[in-house]
Protein backbone atom coordinates (compact mmCIF):
# COMPACT_ATOMS: atom_id res chain seq x y z
CA UNK A 1 0.00 0.00 0.00
CA UNK A 2 1.41 3.40 -1.01
CA UNK A 3 1.62 6.72 1.13
CA UNK A 4 -1.32 8.28 -1.28
CA UNK A 5 -3.82 5.39 -0.55
CA UNK A 6 -3.40 6.69 3.47
CA UNK A 7 -3.69 9.89 2.92
CA UNK A 8 -7.25 11.70 2.83
CA UNK A 9 -8.57 12.65 -1.01
CA UNK A 10 -7.89 16.57 -1.27
CA UNK A 11 -4.58 16.13 0.75
CA UNK A 12 -1.25 17.03 -1.30
CA UNK A 13 1.87 16.63 0.16
CA UNK A 14 4.98 18.19 -1.44
CA UNK A 15 8.32 19.57 0.18
CA UNK A 16 8.70 23.19 1.10
CA UNK A 17 11.40 23.49 -1.37
CA UNK A 18 8.49 22.18 -4.08
CA UNK A 19 6.39 24.48 -2.49
CA UNK A 20 8.49 27.73 -2.08
CA UNK A 21 9.32 26.68 -5.97
CA UNK A 22 5.94 26.56 -7.14
CA UNK A 23 5.16 29.98 -5.29
CA UNK A 24 7.85 32.00 -6.81
CA UNK A 25 7.80 30.37 -10.36
CA UNK A 26 3.96 31.88 -10.36
CA UNK A 27 4.25 34.97 -9.30
CA UNK A 28 7.47 36.46 -11.22
CA UNK A 29 7.43 40.42 -11.09
CA UNK A 30 9.20 41.75 -14.37
CA UNK A 31 11.16 45.22 -13.57
CA UNK A 32 10.04 47.84 -16.48
CA UNK A 33 13.82 47.73 -18.31
CA UNK A 34 13.50 48.49 -22.22
CA UNK A 35 16.85 49.42 -23.61
CA UNK A 36 16.29 49.30 -27.13
CA UNK A 37 14.92 47.55 -30.04
CA UNK A 38 14.24 44.12 -28.22
CA UNK A 39 11.90 46.00 -25.55
CA UNK A 40 9.31 46.25 -28.05
CA UNK A 41 9.01 42.42 -28.59
CA UNK A 42 8.83 42.45 -24.54
CA UNK A 43 6.84 44.70 -24.31
CA UNK A 44 4.46 43.01 -26.68
CA UNK A 45 4.67 39.85 -24.70
CA UNK A 46 2.77 41.67 -22.09
CA UNK A 47 -0.20 42.38 -23.73
CA UNK A 48 -3.41 40.87 -24.45
CA UNK A 49 -2.43 38.39 -27.85
CA UNK A 50 0.86 37.07 -26.04
CA UNK A 51 -0.81 37.63 -22.67
CA UNK A 52 1.72 37.25 -19.97
CA UNK A 53 -0.33 37.11 -17.27
CA UNK A 54 -1.19 33.22 -17.69
CA UNK A 55 2.28 32.65 -16.02
CA UNK A 56 1.92 34.84 -13.32
CA UNK A 57 3.32 37.63 -14.71
CA UNK A 58 1.10 40.43 -15.44
CA UNK A 59 2.82 43.59 -13.45
CA UNK A 60 5.57 45.29 -14.90
CA UNK A 61 7.28 46.93 -12.00
CA UNK A 62 7.83 50.74 -12.21
CA UNK A 63 10.23 50.23 -8.81
CA UNK A 64 12.85 47.40 -8.63
CA UNK A 65 11.82 46.61 -4.95
CA UNK A 66 9.06 45.19 -6.33
CA UNK A 67 10.43 43.50 -8.76
CA UNK A 68 12.61 39.92 -9.04
CA UNK A 69 13.19 39.59 -12.62
CA UNK A 70 15.22 42.01 -14.54
CA UNK A 71 14.62 41.39 -18.33
CA UNK A 72 17.61 43.31 -20.18
CA UNK A 73 16.23 44.03 -23.14
CA UNK A 74 18.70 45.70 -25.84
CA UNK A 75 22.30 46.81 -25.76
CA UNK A 76 23.87 47.98 -22.68
CA UNK A 77 26.12 50.89 -23.14
CA UNK A 78 28.89 51.47 -20.69
CA UNK A 79 26.87 54.83 -19.46
CA UNK A 80 23.88 52.40 -18.61
CA UNK A 81 26.16 49.78 -17.01
CA UNK A 82 26.09 51.53 -13.85
CA UNK A 83 22.44 52.10 -13.71
CA UNK A 84 21.49 48.52 -14.79
CA UNK A 85 23.84 47.55 -11.78
CA UNK A 86 22.30 49.66 -8.74
CA UNK A 87 19.00 48.40 -10.42
CA UNK A 88 19.43 44.83 -9.94
CA UNK A 89 21.01 45.34 -6.70
CA UNK A 90 18.01 47.42 -5.53
CA UNK A 91 15.97 44.23 -6.20
CA UNK A 92 15.21 41.75 -3.44
CA UNK A 93 16.35 38.37 -3.03
CA UNK A 94 15.62 35.91 -5.10
CA UNK A 95 15.77 37.72 -8.27
CA UNK A 96 16.94 36.31 -11.83
CA UNK A 97 17.89 37.81 -15.40
CA UNK A 98 17.25 37.34 -18.74
CA UNK A 99 19.60 38.78 -21.13
CA UNK A 100 17.03 39.29 -24.37
CA UNK A 101 18.79 39.23 -27.53
CA UNK A 102 22.21 39.14 -28.81
CA UNK A 103 23.22 42.63 -28.04
CA UNK A 104 22.48 41.52 -24.25
CA UNK A 105 23.79 38.11 -24.44
CA UNK A 106 27.17 39.15 -26.00
CA UNK A 107 27.01 42.83 -27.27
CA UNK A 108 25.99 41.61 -31.22
CA UNK A 109 26.81 43.39 -33.98
CA UNK A 110 27.93 46.22 -31.72
CA UNK A 111 31.50 45.53 -31.04
CA UNK A 112 32.98 48.32 -30.04
CA UNK A 113 33.55 50.19 -26.59
CA UNK A 114 30.89 51.53 -26.04
CA UNK A 115 28.89 48.93 -25.76
CA UNK A 116 29.06 45.94 -22.81
CA UNK A 117 29.88 42.60 -24.68
CA UNK A 118 27.06 41.25 -22.63
CA UNK A 119 25.17 41.91 -19.72
CA UNK A 120 27.15 39.24 -17.63
CA UNK A 121 29.82 41.47 -17.52
CA UNK A 122 27.49 43.64 -15.08
CA UNK A 123 24.97 41.37 -13.54
CA UNK A 124 24.44 37.19 -13.28
CA UNK A 125 22.21 36.03 -15.81
CA UNK A 126 19.96 33.06 -15.40
CA UNK A 127 18.92 32.57 -19.21
CA UNK A 128 20.20 33.78 -22.83
CA UNK A 129 17.88 34.50 -25.57
CA UNK A 130 19.15 34.44 -28.55
CA UNK A 131 17.73 36.45 -31.64
CA UNK A 132 17.86 40.06 -33.63
CA UNK A 133 15.29 40.70 -31.94
CA UNK A 134 14.18 37.56 -30.11
CA UNK A 135 10.27 36.91 -31.36
CA UNK A 136 7.55 37.30 -28.60
CA UNK A 137 7.14 33.69 -28.77
CA UNK A 138 10.92 33.11 -27.76
CA UNK A 139 10.84 35.37 -24.82
CA UNK A 140 7.43 32.83 -23.58
CA UNK A 141 9.67 30.32 -24.04
CA UNK A 142 12.61 31.45 -21.96
CA UNK A 143 10.20 32.65 -19.51
CA UNK A 144 8.90 29.18 -19.46
CA UNK A 145 12.43 27.85 -19.21
CA UNK A 146 13.12 29.88 -16.29
CA UNK A 147 10.19 28.74 -14.22
CA UNK A 148 10.93 25.40 -14.79
CA UNK A 149 14.53 26.36 -13.48
CA UNK A 150 12.91 27.93 -10.25
CA UNK A 151 10.63 25.35 -9.68
CA UNK A 152 13.98 22.95 -9.21
CA UNK A 153 16.51 25.23 -7.22
CA UNK A 154 17.21 24.47 -4.13
CA UNK A 155 16.88 27.17 -1.41
CA UNK A 156 19.45 29.74 -0.66
CA UNK A 157 21.94 27.78 -3.99
CA UNK A 158 20.52 30.83 -5.96
CA UNK A 159 22.10 33.15 -3.71
CA UNK A 160 25.41 30.65 -3.24
CA UNK A 161 26.08 30.42 -7.31
CA UNK A 162 25.65 34.02 -7.67
CA UNK A 163 28.06 35.06 -5.28
CA UNK A 164 30.90 32.70 -7.11
CA UNK A 165 29.50 34.55 -10.14
CA UNK A 166 30.00 37.71 -8.86
CA UNK A 167 33.72 37.10 -7.87
CA UNK A 168 34.45 35.34 -11.15
CA UNK A 169 33.53 38.67 -12.14
CA UNK A 170 35.62 40.43 -10.07
CA UNK A 171 38.73 38.78 -10.63
CA UNK A 172 38.11 38.65 -14.93
CA UNK A 173 38.26 42.55 -14.07
CA UNK A 174 41.31 42.53 -11.93
CA UNK A 175 38.71 43.80 -8.96
CA UNK A 176 39.29 42.92 -5.60
CA UNK A 177 36.86 40.70 -4.33
CA UNK A 178 34.23 42.21 -1.98
CA UNK A 179 31.76 40.90 0.23
CA UNK A 180 28.61 39.87 -1.15
CA UNK A 181 25.69 41.48 1.43
CA UNK A 182 22.95 40.16 -0.16
CA UNK A 183 19.66 41.99 -1.33
CA UNK A 184 20.74 45.50 -0.30
CA UNK A 185 18.16 48.62 -0.17
CA UNK A 186 19.98 51.68 -1.15
S1 LIG B 1 19.38 42.22 -30.58
FE1 LIG B 1 18.69 43.34 -32.41
S2 LIG B 1 16.63 44.04 -31.86
FE2 LIG B 1 17.68 43.51 -29.93
S3 LIG B 1 18.62 45.42 -29.21
FE3 LIG B 1 20.14 44.35 -30.46
S4 LIG B 1 19.89 45.24 -32.51
FE4 LIG B 1 18.04 45.71 -31.35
Amino acid sequence: MGLEEKVPSGIMLTTVEQAAGLVRKSSMWPATFGLACCAIEMMSVGGPHYDLARFGMEKFGATPRQADLMIVAGRVSQKMAPVLRQIYDQMPEPKWVIAMGVCASSGGMFNNYAVVQGVDHVVPVDMYLPGCPPRPEMLLDAVLKLQDKIQNTKLGAHREQEIEEEEERQLRRNLPVVEQTGGEQR
